[in-house]
C-alpha cells in the first residue's frame, strides 16, 4: 500500500500517454506555446507502460486513468488500453472525444465504465476560437454516441470569465434530458497559458448563476473526491464543480502521475518528478522509488501553499505545462 507522510493512502494513478494534442486549447496547448516534445525513445512503450503499471498495482492501486496530451492520438493506444484492462482496477480515460468513434469497440471490450470528455462550449464558433480546431460536430456526436452505448459519460468545462462563463446555464440545461455529467473546472496557472487570478470563474459564482435559473441539491462527497457534486430534480445528468483555485481539496488526495515520459509526479503541482523510465531501462526494482517519491508529497499544491500566496500571478509557476503532466 502507497501511504505518504501524512497518512493518505495513494490508489489512484493518471497516466499521460503523450504530450501531444490534436488541439489548441487556448488554456492548455495554446499556439504560441514553447513546445519542447519528449522524443519518440523518452516515450514509455507499450510495454514499459504495463511494467510500471504491474508495480502500482501491485503496491495497492486501484483505479487508474489514460490522459495527456491527448491519449488517442497514441498510434498504441488501442493496444495499451487492452493490455491495461487485464489489471484488477478501474479503467477510465480523459479524451477530447475527437476519436471515440474509433475507440469506442476496444473501450466495450477493454471494460471501460466511464469517458471524460472536454467540451468548453456548446456554441460551434466559440469552441473553434478556444481549441483553434474545427471538431465541434464531431465530439458532440461522439458524446452521442457514448451516450447511446451507455457510458457513464462526465464532460469537463474550464469555466473562463468572459469567454464561456455566460453558457453555465445552457450546460445545465443539456442534463435534463440527456444523462450527461458536467464538470466545471476552475481555470488553473500553468506555463505558457495566460492565467489570471481575473479570469478564474470561482466555484461560488459558477453556483451563483445556476441557482438564479434552477433549484439544485448537493450530493454527499465520496472520500477522495475531487470535485463537489450536485444535481437539479428530474434532470437525467448532474454537474460537479472542481475548485482547485478557491477551494483545493487535497485533505484526501490519493492521486499520483506518470508523465509519457515515464516521470512520476506526487502532485499535480510538484516541482519535479522521479524518474522511473529511466531506472526500469536499467534493470532496476522501480519499487523503492515510487514509495519515496508518494513519502516526498508534499500536504498541499505541491507545496504552492507554503508561500502563502497560491494564485498568485507572479509566483504560480510550474517546470511542465498541463500538457507534458497529464490533466
Ligand atoms: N486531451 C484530453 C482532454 O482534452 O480532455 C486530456 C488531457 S487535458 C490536459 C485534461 C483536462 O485538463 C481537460 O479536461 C482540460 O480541460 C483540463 N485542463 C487543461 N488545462 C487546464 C487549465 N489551465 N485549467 C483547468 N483545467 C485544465
Amino acid at each position: 500500500m502507497l501511504k505518504d507522510k501524512f497518512n493518505r493512502i495513494h490508489d489512484y494513478l493518471r497516466i499521460s500517454l503523450t504530450d501531444k494534442c490534436n488541439l489548441r486549447c487556448s488554456y492548455c496547448n495554446p499556439n504560441d506555446l514553447a513546445k519542447g516534445f519528449f522524443a519518440n525513445s523518452s516515450r514509455m512503450t507499450a510495454n514499459e507502460i504495463d511494467q510500471i503499471v504491474s508495480v502500482f498495482v501491485k503496491n495497492g492501486v486501484k483505479k487508474i486513468r489514460l490522459t495527456g496530451g491527448e491519449p488517442l492520438i497514441r498510434k498504441d493506444a488501442k493496444e495499451i488500453i487492452l493490455r491495461l484492462s487485464k489489471y484488477p482496477v478501474e479503467l477510465a480515460i480523459t479524451t477530447n472525444g475527437v476519436f471515440v468513434n474509433e475507440f469506442i469497440e476496444t473501450f466495450k471490450e477493454a471494460g471501460l465504465k466511464s469517458v471524460n470528455v472536454s467540451l468548453d462550449s456548446l456554441l460551434k464558433e466559440k469552441y473553434f476560437s478556444i481549441t483553434q480546431r474545427d471538431k465541434f460536430d464531431r465530439v458532440t456526436d461522439n458524446i452521442k454516441l457514448l451516450v447511446a452505448n451507455d457510458f457513464h459519460v462526465k464532460v469537463n468545462v474550464v469555466v473562463m470569465k468572459d469567454i464561456n462563463d455566460s453558457e453555465i446555464p445552457e450546460f445545465i440545461q443539456w442534463t435534463k434530458d440527456v444523462p450527461v455529467h458536467i464538470r466545471f473546472i476552475e481555470f488553473m496557472p500553468f506555463t505558457g497559458n495566460k492565467w489570471s487570478s481575473e479570469k478564474v470563474f470561482s466555484h461560488k459564482q459558477i453556483l451563483n448563476i445556476i441557482s438564479s435559473k434552477y433549484h439544485y441539491i448537493k450530493l454527499l462527497n465520496e472520500k477522495n473526491d475531487t470535485s463537489k457534486k450536485y444535481f437539479v430534480p428530474n434532470h437525467k445528468g448532474s454537474f460537479a464543480i472542481i475548485s482547485t483555485m478557491s477551494e483545493p481539496f487535497c485533505n484526501g488526495c490519493n492521486r499520483m502521475r506518470l508523465t509519457s515520459d515515464g516521470k512520476m509526479y506526487n502532485c499535480l503541482f510538484a516541482k519535479a518528478g522521479t524518474d522511473l523510465l529511466t531506472s526500469l531501462r536499467l534493470g532496476n526494482n522501480i519499487e523503492p522509488l515510487i514509495k519515496e517519491c508518494v513519502q516526498g508529497k508534499s500536504f498541499m499544491l505541491g507545496g504552492n501553499n507554503e508561500t502563502k500566496n497560491w494564485g498568485n500571478q507572479t509566483t504560480v509557476t510550474h517546470e511542465r505545462s498541463m500538457i507534458s503532466i497529464g490533466g
